[in-house]
């Protein structure tokens, strides 16, 4: 199915707020095999909305509109809309109670251009919206799709969402070219021996096709099927999920939204481990993203900044002349602050991080991205040297990636490839 995206507002033209309506539409719509062909902007001129939604009409079959569909003069989608498609408005009486009830509730006078708002295009379906008073429409004409969507995008996103998706699974379910997928992350491996590693897997697959992405840090691959179930994509996408982990699941730490740190952290759990950080390059971030889980307070202890070589030394006891032979980068360094931290908040296991984000402060020697990371506990004293590439930004995020990932195959006790 093609689909296209108009944007409504005069503010977009002028480059005043930026179109991330059409953006998000744009990824979700990708996720559901709806081929986005065309994404275009125009402003509050009822004629030129009338115009845009003709010529979408002749070259997609499924077209968003979002903005526009508020009280004020200026709000002309779905006035347009209706022009453009020769259908009529009519007051809902639904709409009117609700709208009235809006206001009644907040204790706020309603202007009677609010009602502009209960008008509704003959046959529309009426997706109601529970943060504002502008309701979102699919309306139906001539088999092509027409959904109107408000324009602030919470209220954009949460009609999407919750009433959108499920309308547009049906449909394409009874056209059963429902579109599923599952994506399986990767830490540890890059981008290219991942492909090198799965390219039988790649050239032999048409349903699902698998697809590679990059992000922050992580490799993620994207199984997809057309199906007409769960069921159906749960049997289709099984085997070569299995297929993929046998040969890679060192690498992989968790599917869809599940998050590194979640995965470390179920496993502390598990294990009844405690857990303590100390971080000088990454600032915190390590600590941040443990805490960021919920009911992290049982197995994170709590972690110390060493920026400074001075707390480096006197809250962690890293030897004066460890930082003086091997520099505060380094693999002693970081084994002596994972030890130090340890022994401080008596933690069963500790991870410790020092390197150089740049983006000054690099030598021949010791460059730009050279992080060392260190884990301590009872038999574990281990460290990796790294040379992490990208913006500062880039490196402590890496740093902290790779930290957990060694964190959690330590957990796992995988053999190891190069401790
Ligand atoms: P309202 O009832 O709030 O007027 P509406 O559907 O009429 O809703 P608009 O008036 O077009 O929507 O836009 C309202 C606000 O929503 C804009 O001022 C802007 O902040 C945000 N917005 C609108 N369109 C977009 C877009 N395409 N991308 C991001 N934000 C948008
Ligand atoms: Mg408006």
């Amino acid at each position: 199915m093609h689909g296209e995206i108009i944007s409504v507002g005069t503010e977009i033209l002028l480059g005043d707020i930026v179109d991330t309506n059409s953006a998000y539409l744009a990824k979700e719509l990708s996720k559901y095999g709806i081929d986005v062909y065309y994404i275009s902007s125009v402003g509050d001129n009822k004629e030129r909305i009338k115009q845009s939604v003709i010529n979408a009409s002749q070259r997609s079959q499924i077209i968003f509109l979002t903005g526009g569909l508020g009280p004020t003069e200026d709000d002309l989608t779905k006035e347009a809309l209706c022009e453009a498609l020769e259908i009529p408005l009519y007051e809902d009486q639904n709409e009117v109670k609700r709208i009235k009830n809006y206001f009644k509730n907040r204790e706020i006078e309603m202007s009677t251009n609010n009602l502009k708002q209960a008008l509704i295009p003959e046959g529309a379906i009426i997706l109601e919206n529970t943060l504002g008073t502008a309701s979102g429409l699919i309306l139906e004409k001539d088999q092509r799709y027409y959904i109107l969507l408000p324009g602030p995008p919470k209220e954009m996103k949460i009609l999407f969402t919750n009433q959108v998706i499920p309308w547009l699974n049906n449909k394409l379910r009874t056209k059963g070219t429902f579109l599923h997928s599952h994506t399986l992350k990767f830490l540890g491996i890059s981008e290219s021996k991942l492909d090198w590693e799965l390219q039988d897997i790649f050239k032999a697959q048409t349903n699902p096709t698998i697809s590679i992405l990059a992000k922050d840090g992580e490799i993620h691959c994207r199984l997809s099927a057309k199906v007409s179930s769960q069921e159906e994509f749960n049997e289709i996408i099984t085997p070569v999920k299995e297929e993929i982990l046998k040969r890679l699941r060192e690498y992989y730490f968790a599917s869809d939204d599940t998050r590194i740190e979640e995965i470390v952290g179920s496993l502390l759990n598990k294990k009844r481990w405690t857990l303590a950080t100390a971080e000088s390059c990454t600032g915190g971030l390590i600590a941040q993203r443990i805490t960021d889980i919920p009911g992290s307070s049982r197995y994170f202890l709590g972690g110390i900044i060493a920026y400074d070589n001075a707390v480096k030394k006197n809250i962690l006891g890293v030897p004066e002349e460890i930082l003086e032979k091997y520099g505060a980068v380094s693999q002693e360094t970081a084994l002596a602050m994972a030890q130090g931290v340890r022994k401080l908040l008596q933690a069963d296991i500790s991870l410790a991080i020092t390197g150089i984000a740049g983006p000054q402060g690099g030598t021949a020697d010791k460059p730009v991205g050279l992080v060392y990371i260190a884990l301590v506990g009872e038999n574990i004293n281990k460290w990796e040297r790294f040379i992490f590439s990208g913006t500062r930004n880039d490196i402590r995020w890496r740093s902290a990636n790779w930290a957990l990932y060694l964190l959690k195959r330590s957990l796992e006790q995988f053999e190891s490839r190069s401790f």
